[in-house]
């Protein structure tokens, strides 16, 4: 998935006087994607610069307790590798991300002792994500804890609905 070709290729093939940019731009591209992100705060926890509480690691994925938390037990996990979001985050590693939460919730409930929980992932500022390095959110729910994360529903027509299956039918 590497948009431009290799170092080699632009100096070999390129007779345009910006292609010692264009091996730079290349270069901190391929950084960007090696190397933790240089000002994302969950790369500096993963490498250990910023301290976390973390409760499980393993080679892929860090799961620390929110710093911020709604209630007792929010943990966030992490993929190791810097991605950003849902859109860019290879689907089998969300599915071994969502494992894990599969696993985590149930222990954590022993534990703990809450009955319910939300788990949850925010993508882009409007969907609410003020991190952008890719995190699951798993929210203990207890009886009374105020916790909110609902929307207004809204009451399309028949027709409406189906319009909208027609548009999102057979897209993967
Ligand atoms: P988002 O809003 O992006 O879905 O969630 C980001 C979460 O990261 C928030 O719940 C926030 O409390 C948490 N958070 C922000 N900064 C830190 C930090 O430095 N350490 C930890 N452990 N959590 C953080
Ligand atoms: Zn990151």
């Amino acid at each position: 998935r590497r948009p431009f070709p290799s170092v080699c290729k632009i100096l070999w093939l390129n007779p345009c006087k910006f292609s010692f940019f264009r091996v730079m731009i290349e270069e901190n591209y391929t950084k960007e994607r090696k190397i933790p992100m240089s000002d994302c705060i969950f790369c500096k926890i993963i490498a250990g610069e910023i301290p976390s509480a973390t409760i499980y690691e393993n080679d892929e994925f860090k799961v620390i307790l929110d710093r911020f938390p709604s209630g007792e037990g929010h943990a966030l996990i992490l993929p190791k590798n810097h991605v950003p979001n849902v859109f860019e985050i290879d689907p089998a590693q969300a599915g071994r991300a969502y494992a894990l939460a599969a696993k985590l919730a149930r222990a954590m409930k022993e534990v703990l002792g809450f009955t319910d929980m939300n788990i949850l992932q925010n993508n882009g500022p409007i969907a609410g994500q003020t991190v952008f390095h890719f995190h699951i959110h798993l929210i203990p729910r207890r009886e009374g804890d105020g916790i909110n994360v609902t929307w207004t529903p809204t009451e399309p027509t028949d027709e409406q609905i189906a319009a909208v299956q027609a548009k999102l039918t057979n897209l993967i």
